[in-house]
């Protein structure tokens, strides 16, 4: 879907132009100083064992560099009122919906336990008018400088898309034009398919579950990755899973009910045959009798005309 850009497009950019340069957050200050609990908790969560993140030389892992800045449940107290302007004419404008879309970090030197956080933000960028699959809007781009005992330590570039979410491909004509009867069940949410999982999903298409595997160190992963967590080498290539595994956690979803999903259901991780973890529902097996460690084989749903998904029938052999 393309467009041609207005000139009060072009005038409702140069108004959230004038956000770029404003502060977002100011003389902003951690609310713990760097220590080995966090750091540990993150890398147990990361499932991170590289040896520079603990004894007596410790560094925090350099990814860590926002969990430092973060207000937790109460906030901060130092933020800007820009950022809260700037979505406010977002909304006027219908864009009402918001997703974070990446992040860029650069490390200038290692955090240590001990150190004090501090950091200032800055609305750094808001682009033109852009059109994406989600809906049109524009792209916010917030810069933080972070400093370690007041050395600058590393920035944050933080990017959301702050969009009117596009109508929805299966309703004709305009919204108002809906018909107040028999709602078409909404689908199922599409798989966000980029160039790191695309050998994923075309594995998935023949009916294949492809796992990546490094061909430095030959370390099975998944999801998909663009290089290795053990070695970091950006080749790879990839083993079929035989299907086998086990359930080695679940969940039983039953509220809130998501449209195009009938709650009670059970998604599971499942531990491959291989030894990587895959998230995926489970069939053949009422929900309340999914148990940690039921064997599972692999099948393929057929979910809708354009989406297919792994999924794990219960009771295997
Ligand atoms: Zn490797």
């Amino acid at each position: 879907m393309t467009r041609t850009l207005t000139p009060s497009d072009e005038r409702f950019h140069a108004l959230l132009r004038t956000f770029e340069g404003r502060p977002a957050a100011t003389a902003g200050r951690a609310k713990d100083v760097v220590n080995e609990p966090m750091i540990r908790h993150w890398c147990e969560a990361m499932g991170d064992s590289n040896p520079n993140y603990t004894g007596p030389d410790a560094i925090a892992p350099p990814t860590m560099l926002q969990a430092w800045t973060m207000g937790g449940l109460s906030g901060h107290t130092d933020r800007s009122s820009a950022y809260d302007e700037l979505f406010e004419l977002l909304d006027g404008a219908g864009c009402t919906s918001v997703v974070a879309t990446d992040c860029e970090q650069e490390y200038l030197r290692p955090l240590r336990p001990g150190d004090t956080v501090t950091f200032d933000a800055v609305i750094e960028s808001v682009s033109p008018r852009k059109t994406t699959k989600l809906g049109t809007g524009h792209f916010v781009t917030t810069r933080m400088d972070v400093r370690a005992n007041g050395e600058p330590a590393g920035t944050h570039r933080f990017r959301i898309l702050k969009y009117a979410p596009a109508a929805r491909p299966q309703t004709a004509g305009p919204e108002t034009a809906r018909p107040q009867t028999a709602p078409q069940r909404p689908r199922r949410p599409r798989p966000v398919i980029n160039r790191d999982n695309q050998g994923f999903w075309d594995g998935v298409r023949e009916h294949r579950l492809l796992i990546q595997r490094c061909t430095a160190c030959r370390t099975l992963r998944f999801p998909w990755l663009p290089g290795c967590n053990a070695c970091s080498s950006p080749e790879w290539d990839t083993v079929e899973a035989s299907g086998a595994g086990t359930v080695y956690s679940y969940v039983v979803m039953h509220h809130p009910p998501f449209p195009a999903f009938d709650p009670p259901y059970a998604v599971a991780l499942v531990e491959l045959a291989e030894g990587v973890r895959i998230i995926g529902n489970i069939t053949g097996v009422p929900y309340d009798k999914v148990r940690i460690g039921l064997p599972v084989h692999l099948e393929f749903l057929r979910v809708d005309d354009t989406l297919e998904l792994p999924v794990f029938r219960g009771g295997a052999g």
